[in-house]
């Protein structure tokens, strides 16, 4: 029985186990793509957010130390100026003056109710380290409720320095600026002290920061509420993209390797369909492998049984005591075990002739020598080289030469003894041919095409045994040359060709020897 196969339909292929997939946690693509989405988004309002928060507190508290210490050099305007007369009805130009306090407490006094104040803040007189006198404005707070910060003040505090700090007493940030006061009247008697004062401006920083927080805090509620519509829009969208890849992988997994038939439908053009046409693609290839497989397997099978009938058989009704059907049978035994090690030699090239190529480029005319020379050894013919192709071929010389020996073995087996085979390589077009012409019996038409089916085996009447894979090892090299093999035939004989693209090359191009 033979059965149509493809030639050469590629390597076969042993499927394997799939890789094991890692038992972690099994993360979709969707949900990769939206925390990476959340992630970016999230990080980059998070950075933008909090810098601007941090660049707007370091402001707002440069704010504040510029205003306490424009409160104190106030407090000595206040102390050093004096009102200027102007006309009726202008208003009055504040004047340095060399006008004296003559006591520290009538001085504090003056500046506690000339020093402006502002909200959320509050001024302090404290006199001999007690406090003395308060703003003659409301205040939003008092510096002496703050819980140990006048001890504080008056502890750190000396004559001839302005000191600036920050309290968190009570868990309230103050921020607060503290300059001595002396004052002395002239006549005062000698050896008299003058009493120690000290002014006290202090902003409350926590109120201050308290526009910030609640920009900040409607930032932030606005960038969540942002996070999550773009979360809900993102999760929508990357499940519409990957849903024909969802559909893909359903199709995928219903396709067995018991049954490769089944094809992924492919829907619209973007990179998702073509994903599926090279599934597709594929899926053929590894179909039309397994398919060869099995036919091979198939062909083989049937292929020994033969043999094995035959030496069984005889095996069985030998009759030991016969010196010549001993010797009968242990012929036809050896010949059949001749025929099955050369089909398993033929099976062994058929394999080699779907493995990779090694290709180089030659020159014909030397090529076609080579092979010739070896050719002509077969003995029992009248070998003639008719034709040298002047021209270059890219193919893997061993191969090509396997392939077109092979044509010249079957020309011996198939033509009469002592007859003539030509041989030659002829340029046509944008090929090259590599042929042998015999003198044979032909091949009838209709036996054309199962020829170079493996196993294909026209009976010649002569009881020429072959195992019927040599004309498909030759068409899977030339096939694997993206080549192919022409064939004439009639009853004067027949021509086998081996056709392969021929190179469009400078004659100064450099070529490969051809390896013996
Ligand atoms: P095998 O020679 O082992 O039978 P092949 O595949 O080489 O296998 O050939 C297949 C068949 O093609 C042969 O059985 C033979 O009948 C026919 N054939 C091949 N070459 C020739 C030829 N040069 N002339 C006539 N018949 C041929």
């Amino acid at each position: 029985m033979h059965r149509a196969a493809p030639v050469a339909a590629g390597h076969t292929g042993v499927m394997t186990d799939t890789p094991r997939r890692s038992t972690g946690v099994r993360w979709s693509v969707r949900t990769r793509i939206l925390a990476s989405i959340l992630l970016v988004t999230g990080v980059g309002m998070l950075v933008s957010g909090g810098t601007s928060y941090l660049l707007q507190r370091g402001l707002t508290l440069d704010r504040i130390d510029e205003r306490l210490v424009s409160r104190v050099e106030s407090a000595r305007a206040v102390l050093t100026t004096a009102a200027r007369s102007t006309p009726a009805g202008e208003p009055e130009v504040a004047v340095p003056t060399n006008r004296t306090f003559t006591d520290t407490s009538t001085a504090m006094r003056s500046v506690l109710s000339h020093v402006p104040g502002n909200s959320n803040e509050s001024a302090l007189g404290v006199i001999d380290g007690v406090p003395a006198w308060l703003p003659g404005v409301p205040v939003d707070f008092r510096i002496e409720d703050v819980p140990g910060l006048v001890e504080r003040i008056v502890d750190e505090s000396n004559a001839s320095e302005v000191r600036m700090g920050t309290s968190l007493a009570g868990g309230r940030q103050i921020r607060y600026i503290a300059a001595p006061m002396q004052m002395m009247d002239d006549a005062a008697p000698a050896g008299e002290e003058p009493q120690e004062g000290i002014y006290i401006a202090a902003v409350d920083v926590d109120a201050e920061f308290a526009d910030l927080n609640s920009t900040f805090s409607t930032f932030t509620l606005v960038a969540g509420i942002a996070l999550f519509v773009i979360g809900l829009v993102g999760w929508f969208v990357a499940g519409r993209l990957l849903r024909p890849i969802r559909r893909l992988r359903a199709a995928a997994s219903r396709i067995t390797a018991g049954d490769l038939s089944e094809r992924i439908p492919v829907n619209g053009s973007d990179d998702v369909s073509e994903l599926t046409v090279t599934v597709n693609d594929m899926l053929g290839r590894l179909d039309g492998a397994m398919t060869t497989q099995r036919q091979l397997l198939d062909d083989v099978r049937h292929e020994l049984k033969t043999p094995i009938t035959i030496v069984r058989g005889h095996l069985e009704v030998l009759d030991v005591s016969s010196v010549a059907d001993v010797e009968a049978t242990r012929t036809l035994a050896v010949d059949e075990l001749d025929r099955m090690a050369r089909l398993v030699d033929d099976i062994d090239s058929l394999t080699e002739s779907q493995s990779a190529l090694v290709v180089a480029r030659i020159a014909t005319g030397e090529f076609t020598a080579h092979v010739f020379a070896k050719a002509s050894v077969i003995g029992g013919h009248d070998w003639v080289l008719v034709e040298s192709a002047d021209a270059v071929v890219a193919i893997d010389p061993g191969r090509i030469t396997q392939a077109w020996l092979q044509l010249a073995d079957n020309a011996a087996k198939y033509s009469p003894p002592e007859s003539t085979i030509e041989m030659g390589s002829t340029v046509s077009g944008a090929t090259v041919e590599f042929w042998v012409a015999d003198n044979g019996p032909g091949i009838a038409p209709t036996a054309v095409e199962r020829i170079f089916e493996r196993f294909g085996r026209v009976d010649s009447g002569r009881g020429i045994r072959g195992s019927g894979l040599g004309l498909p090892i030759v068409k899977a090299i030339a096939l694997a040359h993206g080549g192919t093999v022409n064939l004439s035939s009639s009853s004067a004989g027949s021509r086998f060709a081996i056709v392969v693209p021929r190179l469009e090359t400078a004659r100064t191009d450099p070529i490969e020897r051809i390896p013996s």
